[in-house]
């Protein structure tokens, strides 16, 4: 399996997937470690960036380039709790013209990045490879579970229930529009640690139930919806959205085939 992002959601979801025993998983984020980023991503410590614990600051030196990858920090922590799995660190920014090489390997994908822009590109080339694909993503103190099973559920790989775009129809085609949806639903500067830790731990357990393939686990067509702030998690139904052009494009393009 490939996690694709190691920050907030990416730190349990590889800890514990680590621990459970997972025989391959690979690492992609080209980030690097940052002092203001190390509560809530529990894999680093201030000692993988070049922050002077015991000096003077101010220049900022301490989140420079001179920092350790978080994908190569990340495969060496994970090795410690498991040395007897293969561990794939890849430091390479996902995008448009390297992702189909980057997750061939894979069959299933755990989307704990933090943008919408590449939270679409992940979904449409998981459908397009018949890729599992289990996303997440955290506002505030409330976090969403998406799976899109694109190649162990017939029916969702042929969009029975809708795909991501049919629950942000403006979101594939207005770029600026992609922006605002980052701001407002995704992981960034002030989230408490707590949340990713706790959506990152639902969501890599999902992803182990459709490793394992257990028949308990999100249905194609649910979305899990936790309210941290209440402490409620609710089931959404996903309907399918019938004017939705992702969803029509492709299907024409597989009747034309
Ligand atoms: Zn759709």
């Amino acid at each position: 399996m490939l996690v694709i992002g190691a920050g907030g959601l990416g730190s349990p979801v590889l800890l514990y997937l680590a621990g459970a025993g997972v025989g391959h998983i690979g690492i992609c984020d080209h980030d690097t470690v940052r002092v203001e980023n190390i509560h809530r991503q529990i894999l680093y410590s201030i000692y993988d960036t070049t922050y002077d614990t015991t000096g003077d600051n101010s220049d900022g030196k301490g989140n420079d380039n001179q920092s350790l990858k978080k994908a190569d920090v990340a495969a060496k922590r994970i090795a410690a709790v498991n040395p007897w799995i293969k561990i794939t660190p890849i430091v390479r920014e996902i995008s448009a013209s390297n992702i189909n090489e980057i997750i061939r390997p894979y069959q299933l994908l755990i989307d704990c990045t933090d943008n919408m822009q590449t939270k679409f590109l992940l979904h449409d080339e998981a459908l397009h490879s018949k890729k599992d694909l289990i996303t997440a993503a955290i506002s505030l103190l409330a976090g969403e579970i998406h799976s899109f099973l694109y190649a162990s559920n017939e029916e969702q790989a042929n969009l029975k229930f809708g795909c991501f775009h049919c629950l942000w129809p403006a979101g594939h085609n207005d770029p600026d529009n992609i922006s605002n949806k980052t701001s407002n639903t995704s992981i960034s500067d002030g989230v408490i640690g707590f949340v990713p830790a706790i959506i990152g731990a639902m969501q890599g357990l999902e992803a182990l139930k459709v490793l394992l393939k257990w028949n308990n686990k999100l249905r194609p067509d649910e979305t899990l919806s936790v309210n941290l702030s209440s402490m409620e998690i609710t089931k959404l139904y996903r309907v399918k959205n019938n004017s939705c052009r992702f969803c029509l494009l492709y299907q024409k393009k597989k009747a034309n085939e």
